[in-house]
C-alpha cells in the first residue's frame, strides 16, 4: 500500500471527505483536535481504536435558555427545543402566567440528534 492510500484511509476515517472548505486543512485539523488532545491528555494507543467513535468528551449540545417571569423575576433554564415545542414555562406563582424567554436562535444546524436530554 502506498503512503498516499494510507493517508486517504485515515482521512476518510476522520471524516475529511468531500470538498475541503478550509484553505489550510492541516491547520484547521490541528485546531480542531487541539481541545480533544488537551482533554484526554497523553493518548494511550489503544484509546484510538474506538471503531469510529470519538474519544473526546461528549459535547454539550442542548442549549439552555433562560426564562424569566416578568412579574416576580423567577428564573429557570430550559432546553431550546422545549421553548420551540411548548413555549416558555409558567411561573409557579398563581396568575403570573407565562415567563419571558431569550430569543430562539435558529442558526445552529446541529440539533438533529438530541437523543439524550
Ligand atoms: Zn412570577
Amino acid at each position: 500500500m502506498t503512503p498516499g492510500k494510507a493517508f486517504k484511509r485515515v482521512a476518510l476515517g476522520l471524516g475529511l471527505v468531500g470538498p475541503m472548505r478550509a484553505t489550510t486543512p492541516g491547520e484547521a485539523f490541528l485546531v480542531a483536535i487541539a481541545p480533544i488532545l488537551e482533554a484526554v491528555g497523553p493518548l494511550p494507543h489503544a484509546r484510538l481504536d474506538t471503531d469510529g467513535e470519538s474519544t473526546a468528551p461528549k459535547k454539550q449540545k442542548t442549549r439552555m435558555l433562560k426564562c424569566e417571569c416578568a412579574t416576580c423575576g423567577y428564573t429557570v433554564r430550559t432546553a431550546r427545543k422545549w421553548l420551540a415545542l411548548a413555549g416558555a414555562p409558567l411561573c409557579p406563582i398563581e396568575d403570573h402566567g407565562q415567563m419571558e424567554h431569550e430569543p430562539l436562535d435558529d442558526d445552529e444546524g446541529e440539533g438533529d440528534d438530541e437523543g439524550g436530554g
